[in-house]
């Protein structure tokens, strides 16, 4: 098959633009190169930001109904235009193909909750402040503003940001990840279809030049960044120089505190899903299981054999529980951290290095990994692993667990699996992290709440999506009216007391 070649989206058309460069884009699966992505220029953003600037004010001054409609046509063309978009996101990704059906499921949910704006950007309204004033609150939006996103979930992460950005009022410029961005522009075309005006939604890629031209692009209002932490560190110091509203969600940890009254059964089912699913690349992957007393051995023991057992292969394999990782540079330093971890003195229960999937020889692929034994000065503990590696550390009891959990630089999400009420209550209170699941591994919020993590996995003030989404993506602004009757009462020199 000839390699197919994926364009910028600007001001309502697919566009070569004017780069000079462009990006393999490869199946992780067969390591194969199938499509060539076209890397913009700055010229290329400036044109973007140019339409999203002049699509502004007319999109912004529909009443929130008429753009509500819009999300409503779209809702229904992304719903059925499902599947395509997980197929994509099998072939750059990796992911299976169920995972990436439940990825576009949990990102059409962002599209729904946008449907509402009519009721989410209602103010606030108070008569009667002082003798014939009134007062109010409305929410507006910011302008154009930027989303710039990760490879693990290249269809839910920018819906995390766009239908309810847009759904506000702003214009939107999107910088996907190089390594999987064919789902972008399935989602241009079908806000197009739906009958979004021309510019208000745009996708210029690109690498760090067109990042850094964002984050300094003085007609960008605000930036929305999910990726890593350094990454995410620079977006939020410089975008914050150059005076822009920003949030930045960065890398994670994520720890599963099993207590030994927990139902071994179902933590360790859950401890397979959340460590291993999609090959461990999920923000809210468990990366850490922290067995208190008792209940190392216990899960030790049911985990090793599911762990050897589970069924690796491309995403579209019938039984297939997990795919590749990103790409070759992923599969070596992942191998490489597990080697680490070894020599550092952690016990390889299961060791997934140099796996081979027949067929897919040259697929990125990591076996499924089990590490007994580790301790909190270790690498794998430290760094963020982002591939199908599972940690178990030992601690004597439930504080000594959440120290550990709360030495953490990282607090996106951490699970606690017990029949105490009691213990799993205090825990939930005192933990130091942005996302808590009792008895549920993965605790990613409904559209309709917020989602955001602590510490260095969020810089910012505002959670994303949900309530959070609306408030980072509108200002505040407050009104005060007075219709005068008869005679002016005169200047008035002292601040004016009301009431
Ligand atoms: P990444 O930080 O490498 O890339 C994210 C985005 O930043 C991409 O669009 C990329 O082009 C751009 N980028 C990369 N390097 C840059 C640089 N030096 N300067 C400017 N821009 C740069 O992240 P990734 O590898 O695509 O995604 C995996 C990471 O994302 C993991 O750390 C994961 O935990 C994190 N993540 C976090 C969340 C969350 O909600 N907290 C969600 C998903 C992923």
């Amino acid at each position: 098959m000839q390699p197919y070649v994926v364009t910028h989206w600007i001001n309502g058309q697919a566009t070569a633009g004017h780069g000079d460069s462009s990006a393999e884009i490869r199946n992780p699966a067969t390591g194969a190169v199938q499509g060539h992505l076209r890397l913009g220029s700055v010229d290329d953003l400036n044109t973007a930001v140019a339409a999203a600037s002049a699509a502004f004010p007319a999109w912004s001054a529909l009443p929130p109904l008429a753009r509500a409609r819009v999300m409503f046509r779209f809702l229904d063309l992304a719903q059925s235009h499902r599947d395509e978009i997980a197929r994509l996101i099998v072939a750059e990704h990796g992911k299976t193909f169920p995972d990436a059906v439940g990825e576009v499921v949990r990102g059409i949910e962002m599209i729904e909750f946008a449907t509402g704006i009519p009721n989410l950007l209602k103010g606030e309204f108070t008569e009667q402040i002082a003798r014939g004033i009134d007062a109010w609150s409305v929410r507006q939006p910011l302008g154009v503003v930027a989303g710039i996103t990760p490879f693990n979930f290249p269809a839910m992460v920018p819906m995390w940001m766009f239908p309810l950005a847009i759904a506000c009022g702003n214009t939107f410029v999107l910088k996907p990840s190089e390594r999987d961005p064919s789902p972008s522009l399935v989602m241009a075309r079908l806000l197009k279809e739906a009958g979004l005006p021309d510019g208000v939604f745009n996708v210029v890629h690109g690498d760090r030049t067109i990042v850094d031209a964002i984050l300094a692009h003085p007609q960008i209002q605000a930036v929305s960044f999910v990726g890593s932490t350094p990454v995410a560190e620079h977006i939020y110091t410089t975008g914050c120089a150059h005076g822009k509203r920003v949030q930045a969600l960065g890398g994670a940890k994520n720890h599963m505190v099993v207590m030994p009254d927990a139902d071994m059964s179902a933590a360790c089912d859950a401890l397979l899903g959340a460590a291993y699913g999609s090959a461990g690349e999920r923000c809210m992957a468990i990366s850490v299981a922290v067995a208190v007393g008792s209940a190392g051995d216990a899960l030790i023991e049911r985990l090793a054999p599911r762990v050897r057992a589970l069924k690796i292969g491309e995403g579209h394999q019938q039984d297939a529980e997990m795919g590749p990782v990103i790409t070759a540079a992923a599969k070596a330093r992942i191998e490489h951290l597990i080697g680490q971890g070894i020599a550092e003195g952690a016990q390889p229960i299961v060791d997934g290095r140099g796996y081979r999937v027949a067929g897919f020889e040259d697929g990125y692929f990591v076996g499924a990994t089990l590490l007994d034994g580790v301790t909190a000065e270790m690498t794998v503990y430290r760094e963020e692993i982002f591939g199908p590696v599972l940690c178990v550390m030992r601690v004597p009891d439930i504080g000594a667990a959440l120290a550990l959990v709360n030495g953490h630089e990282y607090g996106n999400g951490v699970a606690i699996f017990t029949r105490d009420g009691g213990t799993a209550r205090e825990f939930a209170r005192a933990v130091q992290i942005g996302m808590v699941g009792i008895n549920v591994p993965l605790p990613v919020p409904m559209a309709f709440n917020s989602f955001g993590g602590w510490k260095r996995s969020l810089f910012g003030d505002h959670h994303i999506y949900g309530p959070e989404g609306v408030r980072f993506y509108t200002r505040h602004k407050a009104i005060m009216q007075r219709w005068p009757e008869g005679e002016s009462r005169g200047a008035e020199f002292s601040f004016p007391r009301l009431g």
